[in-house]
């Protein structure tokens, strides 16, 4: 693979890039250096950040230094919160933080604890949207990766409840639905004999109460409409000629620079399948080639694989994509196909 190929591939987050870079590391080092230092996902709000990806793709280099070195650097300067930079480079960090990294971990503690100053001393909130906040909060799921670090994160939110009423429930009840469940026994016992972890379990349980009387009054209300499937069927037919669809999804040119109509293209076809209607295999193939989505590269390969039309080629390749789900699916599919590969030579 060329150096522009590989960067198409690689702003895609495809699963070629690892067998690229596995062949000769020293070839790709730079663009690996940079994607050390920005955040790509197309929209990391609904993909997720590619820190795993880009963790395996420096895991084939021998030196990982340069590339720590680098997303730590990334992550000290980084300044601004509402993008997912600060996000993308703390779970890539505390991926080789997981293989024993010291300058890793430390650079993420180092961001926490700048952060959770300034919640501590904040007199007020923003006027628009509090992104050091959010990311906080993302920083502190990141982080409570074992009953050690979410007990201590814990205490830290009970901490910044009790000394600052600006705080509620809301801004922290993700980690206490996701981890608290889990370890809720543990932290109601400690909440005897500590009063910051008494104020995290305090506050969150207010929250989550309040939560479930917002959501029952909501489903009374009946005020939500969806749209039939028969309505969103009339205006796609409206819109597209099924049989020159594929023509009009590849004349659409797939670019990151300049407007996206690519995308809205694309959503339009994959959800054709919803709508009892069968996308053009060959739109399909093209969608899963050429978005920079990885969500939309996922349905695209889902549908495939129902219509049997998957090579172990894409298969293997999938393996290593930045999508958790894209690289679970290939998994089950392969051991699928090994297995029945198995059946066959034992006959
Ligand atoms: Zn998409």
């Amino acid at each position: 693979m060329n150096k522009k190929e590989f960067r198409k591939e690689l702003l895609r987050g495809k699963g070629s890039c690892y067998y690229a870079v596995s062949k000769a590391p020293e070839k790709y080092r730079d663009m690996i250096l940079w994607a050390c230092r920005n955040n790509f996902s197309y929209d990391t709000q609904s993909e997720g950040t590619r820190a795993w990806f880009v963790y395996t793709l420096v895991g084939c280099d021998d030196d990982t230094t340069p590339f720590i070195n680098a997303a730590a650097e990334a992550l000290r300067n980084c300044s601004s919160y509402g993008n997912w930079k600060a996000d993308y480079l703390s779970e890539l960090l505390l991926y080789f933080a997981s293989d024993g990294s010291e300058a890793a971990r430390d650079a993420v503690r180092e961001k926490y604890d700048e952060l959770y100053k300034m919640l501590l001393m904040r007199e007020r909130f923003p006027d628009g949207v509090f992104n050091e906040r959010d990311f906080f909060s993302r920083l502190c799921e990141c982080m409570a990766d074992d009953k050690y670090s979410f007990l201590e994160i814990a205490n830290d939110i009970g901490r910044l409840y009790r000394n600052n009423s600006l705080y509620d429930g809301y801004y922290f009840d993700w980690l206490y639905v996701t981890m608290g469940k889990k370890y809720i026994r543990t932290l109601k016992k400690l909440a005897e004999k500590s009063e910051d972890i008494a104020w995290y379990v305090k506050k969150s349980e207010e929250y989550e109460a309040e939560e479930q009387r917002r959501r029952a009054e909501w489903k009374s209300s009946g005020k939500f409409k969806r749209r039939t499937p028969e309505e969103i069927k009339e205006e796609f037919l409206n819109e597209y000629d099924l049989d020159t669809l594929d023509d009009t999804v590849k004349s659409v040119p797939v670019k990151l620079r300049g407007e996206h109509d690519w995308h809205g293209v694309h959503m339009d076809v994959l959800k054709m399948e919803s709508l009892g209607l069968k996308a053009p295999v060959a739109s399909l193939y093209h969608i899963y080639d050429s978005t920079y989505c990885s969500c939309c590269r996922e349905h695209a390969l889902r549908q495939l694989g129902k219509r049997r039309k998957l090579s172990n080629e894409i298969l293997q390749e999938c393996l290593y994509d930045c999508n958790e789900d894209i690289r679970s699916y290939a998994k089950k599919l392969i051991g699928r196909r090994e297995n029945i590969r198995g059946d066959i030579n034992e006959k």
